[in-house]
């Protein structure tokens, strides 16, 4: 069920002055909004470009499984007696015990983004079809430009996600038959026949490989899964590294000298870049069953170590370049399609254009944050900018993840406020990290905002 939300949305809100506006509505400042809504002494609006609220649509994939827990919801680990919670849905859409009994550890994407659309369609804080083309800070107050209309608010919280990222030499022959993975569903490529070349070896490039070998957009000819990593990596699941993904260590981390947190965030890549165990298993027993027992002729390669440097396009086909890691040796291959797996970028948005020079951003183009999310900048001190999904350089790999989601709402809008709307309950931890606490973290970072 989609449906738009301009409807909430009554004329004299463009005079209003709001406590906040969210930009995006993915799942964190979906998060934001859903605690939000249930503190009445906050006004907030969020508004997203797209026509109703959608989840990476582009790869929700028919079988495709979450890397996390459907406990890591919209609100559950800092308000479970929500309305908004992941089991409020199972009860409200009426399969509460058949899912119980289906004994699933992990849910599909298909349906957290479906609990995801069901909270935004109750939420009364949104507004889709909300393109925010430019803001400009004046006087204490943000003024958010969407078409003819503007908005104002105190703060803002910039939750736009990533874009695609495409290796430059496959810019110019960007189309129909060689796209980014987050564009596949919506393309519905039709691969009958046709050779295919998967490039990128993380859980997307795996999604993509499982769907295509089964056939789900027609029978290809071909398959060559190429990436550029030594292997095809398993996710880092195991229980201690689950600690990573919890407050009292990203509150240490914060604390690190930059350069080592980078080489932290690097070591850490595999915790969230990584294949689920269920999915590789999956695909290598598909690979088994094809060779060793149907004993079909050789129609899938699968590549590692291998980037690709160079493409071009002759007679219809795609020849593409690629290198070895290890041996340094260049090969080719032919394919009629290239889905490119190659991940997302974080860019700064066109809709900061205004404020962009007075935002301090680090040697690689990324906002400095406080601890509790809020950018550094030279504007008015009354006015924050938070920022979600853009710091894992300051906070860790915990960042991009949906682990933290609610823990980080509700220190931004504690932060906000200046009071403690949600107890960002800081459970304990079996590791002694050897960083600094959580109480010397928090005496150094209240501070109040309205
Ligand atoms: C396929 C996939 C599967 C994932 N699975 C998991 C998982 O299982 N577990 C996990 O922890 N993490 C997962 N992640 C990582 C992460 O949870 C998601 O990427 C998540 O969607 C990030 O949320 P977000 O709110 O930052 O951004 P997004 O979900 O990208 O949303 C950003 C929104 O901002 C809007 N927007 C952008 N610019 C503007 C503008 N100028 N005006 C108005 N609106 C704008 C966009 O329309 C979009 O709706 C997955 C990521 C992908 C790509």
């Amino acid at each position: 069920m989609t449906l738009s939300h301009t409807s909430h949305r009554q004329p004299q809100d463009e005079a209003k002055i709001y406590d906040l506006i969210g930009v995006g509505l993915g799942p964190f400042n979906l998060s934001i909004a859903a605690l939000a809504a249930e503190k009445p002494e906050l006004s907030t609006l969020f508004l997203d470009k797209k026509p109703h609220f959608a989840w990476h649509p582009g790869l929700l994939l028919s079988d495709a499984k979450m890397q996390t827990s459907f406990l890591k919801d919209l609100v559950t680990a800092v308000n479970p007696t929500s309305r908004y919670t992941f089991l409020n849905y199972l009860v409200k859409s009426r399969k509460f015990y058949p899912f119980m009994a289906s004994g699933q550890s992990t849910i599909s994407r298909l349906e957290f983004s479906d609990y995801l659309s069901w909270a935004a369609n109750q939420l009364p804080n949104v507004q889709f079809k909300a393109d925010v083309t430019a803001i400009e800070q004046q006087d204490g107050v943000f003024t958010v430009t969407v078409g003819d209309q503007q908005y104002r608010a105190k703060h803002l919280v910039m939750g736009i996600g990533t874009q695609a990222a495409i290796p430059d030499c496959a810019k110019p022959f960007v189309g129909d038959d060689c796209f980014h993975a987050s564009e596949l569903a919506l393309r519905d490529p039709q691969l009958e026949g046709k050779r295919v070349a998967i490039i990128g070896g993380g859980q997307t490039g795996a999604d993509v490989f499982q769907h295509s070998f089964d056939g789900e957009f027609g029978s290809a000819k071909s398959l060559t899964w190429v990436s550029r990593r030594a292997n095809i990596e398993a996710l880092d699941e195991g229980c201690f590294t689950d600690q990573y993904f919890m407050p009292d260590y990203v509150n240490g981390f914060y604390q690190l000298e930059q350069p080592l947190k980078d080489k932290e965030v690097a070591r850490q890549k595999l915790t969230s870049d990584g294949i689920t165990n269920e999915c590789l298993q999956g695909i290598y027993q598909r690979l088994y069953h094809d060779k060793y027992v149907l004993r079909k002729p050789n129609w899938w390669q699968i590549q590692p170590s291998r980037t690709l440097v160079s493409m071009v396009k002759r007679g219809g086909e795609y020849q593409l370049s690629l290198v070895h890691g290890l041996t340094g040796e260049r090969t080719e291959i032919s394919a009629d399609v290239v889905v490119l797996c190659t991940g997302f970028k974080r860019t700064a948005p066109s809709c900061l254009n205004q404020l962009q020079s007075r935002i301090e951003w680090d040697s690689r183009g990324r906002p400095k944050l406080s601890p509790d999310f809020s950018v550094q900048w030279q504007g008015e001190a009354d006015n924050r900018i938070y920022m979600v999904n853009a710091g894992m350089g300051s906070h860790g790999i915990a960042e991009p993840q949906l682990s933290l989601a609610s823990w980080r709402a509700a220190r931004i809008l504690n932060h906000l406020a200046g009071h403690t709307l949600y107890d960002p309950i800081e459970h304990g931890n079996l590791v002694d990290w050897g960083l600094p606490t959580e109480a010397q973290h928090h005496k150094q970072t209240l501070g109040a905002a309205i």
